[in-house]
């Protein structure tokens, strides 16, 4: 089972000081991969430059130009959360570029599956807005690029990052070739992903929310991935499936509330590799979105490599949070969203 890894140092180069989304993300990441041996069992793919013309299948080019005199300029604060530096603009195009490097990778047969590394992260970015870190919406990108580089017509995109990718969704809202699927602390950051935000127009039913709870954990993410995400997805009979990676519903992370673990993620991205495996030859993309307690988010990634890989067992050294008990209405809550899309 071959799996490309898709990073390179221009990623360190966006600049954010202190902020959360920073460069040890990465650093941490790499780290772990070299010292467990993993990486020599990964096949190292160097990164593109996304063009103008891709970057704009998503994106005004007025935004994009925007965002690249700003951060040449010196950079600055695009809103509360989002920061650029002088080297933020070509990170973000080798971030979007990362994200088709791994789509040709895989399509090609080059590898099975593919994880770009990449930063900054994308889900939240908009055609004319950043926020919540992000500059340019990578995966979005890459799934415009794979759906007109290749003979596909439906891409699922599963997004288990702990917030909800508005921009994502705004992308593909009218779309009824890409279903989106996300998984999210709700209500939260940004305030969208309402159970009823269900798509418009031709793409009404491929928009799917799945609003958690705070506190939810391994258990409840399991059960959605199996009673929600793969029925849809073998209603659906994706080509080609997509993985916004974030990994800030770990329970160690404090940029949010859930429980998930570093076993409870691995189980995840099992499920996901399951759905590819019987429905579209195995064809996964994962990209990094979030994902902020080094630690968590080094072994997590760690893990999701292990399972793409092929092997059932992976280490989970901080293992599952204690003392947390499932809530009583978790199963009206899986009936509800069966209800709702005729599942
Ligand atoms: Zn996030």
């Amino acid at each position: 089972m071959s799996v490309g890894l898709i990073y390179d140092p221009v990623y360190l180069e966006h600049d954010t000081g202190t902020h959360v989304e920073n460069s040890q993300r990465l650093t941490a990441i790499m780290s772990h991969l070299e010292e467990n041996g993993l990486k020599d069992k990964l096949v190292l793919l160097s990164p593109r430059a996304a063009t103008m013309d891709e970057l704009a299948t998503v994106h005004a080019p007025e935004y994009v130009s925007q965002i690249q005199n700003q951060a040449e300029g010196g950079g600055g604060w695009l809103d509360p959360d989002t920061v650029t530096s002088p080297g933020s603009y070509n990170a973000a195009i080798y971030a979007v570029g990362g994200a088709l490097t791994a789509v040709d990778a895989v399509m090609s047969r080059q590898v099975n599956s593919a994880f770009a590394l990449v930063r900054p992260p994308g889900h939240h970015a908009s055609c004319w807005q950043a926020m919540g870190f992000c500059l340019f919406n990578n995966i979005a990108i890459a799934t415009k690029y794979a759906l007109s580089n290749f003979e596909i017509q439906r891409i699922l995109i599963v997004d288990f990052d702990v917030h909800h990718g508005n921009g994502t969704q705004d992308t593909f809202y009218a779309d009824p070739h890409v279903l989106y699927f996300s998984t999210h602390q709700y209500p939260f950051y940004p305030g969208t992903g309402s159970i009823d935000e269900t798509g418009a127009r031709n793409g009404e039913g491929y928009t799917v929310n799945i609003p958690l709870l705070a506190g939810w954990g391994d258990n409840e993410y399991q059960a959605v991935f199996e009673d929600v995400l793969a029925p849809i997805a073998r209603r659906f009979e994706p080509e080609l499936i997509l993985v916004s990676a974030g990994y800030d519903a770990h329970w160690a992370d404090n940029l949010a509330l859930m429980q998930v673990s570093v076993s409870g993620f691995a189980r995840l991205v099992e499920i996901i590799k399951t759905l590819a495996d019987m429905l579209c030859q195995g064809r996964m993309v994962f990209t990094l979105e979030g994902g902020y307690h080094l630690e968590a988010l080094a072994l997590s990634v760690g893990a999701t490599f292990d399972i793409l890989r092929g092997k059932r067992q992976i280490s989970d050294p901080l293992g599952k949070q204690k003392g947390k008990t499932k809530p009583v209405d978790f199963n009206n809550f899986i009936r509800m969203l069966k209800d709702m899309h005729d599942l």
